[in-house]
């Protein structure tokens, strides 16, 4: 392992314990010349899951993408990185628990927005906006509408709901 900071070859191994994810070994190390040192993680390494897109190209399963999707999604909310790489943690392991080798990307979506609805409204209003590409107004209500607990919906507010639904899909028609 090179040192990333001399790139001198080598370095000791000083520490060695699991990592937080299965199949994953931490390590500390050394350099034997400059005497930085710096974490690196092993994994085993496994078959990839293959993500099916939209348009019905394949590509492998990237985590980094997904991780970037949800920071995005979680920008300047009180959401910390630790959570997030959790998140992605969870929803890798899920996939590849699942029997299928090529997965739809809209699975991996979906399981995303799960995700962030547990965590954070703001941020999977966000993504699932995105995502679901809500190609109206009225569908983004309706989502919004979802999140308030029942207790605070009377049932009142549902039909205000869907009246405001109606005018706005009437605007809309009424455009095209
Ligand atoms: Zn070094």
């Amino acid at each position: 392992m090179k040192c990333p900071y001399c790139t001198n070859l080598n370095t000791r191994v000083v520490d060695s314990r699991p990592g937080k994810i299965e199949y994953e070994v931490r390590r500390r190390r050394e350099c034997q010349i400059c005497s930085q040192r710096f974490t690196t993680f092993e994994r085993v390494e496994r078959a990839p899951v293959i993500i099916i897109k939209k348009d019905g190209r394949r590509e492998e399963f990237d985590r980094e993408k997904v991780l970037r999707g949800i920071q995005k999604a979680c920008e300047k909310r009180a959401i910390s990185v630790n959570l997030i790489e959790d998140m992605v943690e969870l929803i890798e392991q899920e996939l590849r628990e699942s029997n299928d080798r090529e997965i739809s990307s809209t699975v991996v979506g979906e399981k995303i927005i799960l995700a962030l609805k547990k965590i954070d409204d703001v941020a999977y209003v966000r993504f699932a906006s995105v995502y679901r590409e809500f190609t109206d107004v009225a569908d983004f209500i309706r989502e919004l509408k979802e999140l308030l607990p029942q207790e605070c919906r009377p049932v009142e507010f549902d039909h205000l709901v869907e009246q405001v639904v109606d005018k706005v899909t009437d605007k809309a028609d009424d455009r095209s």
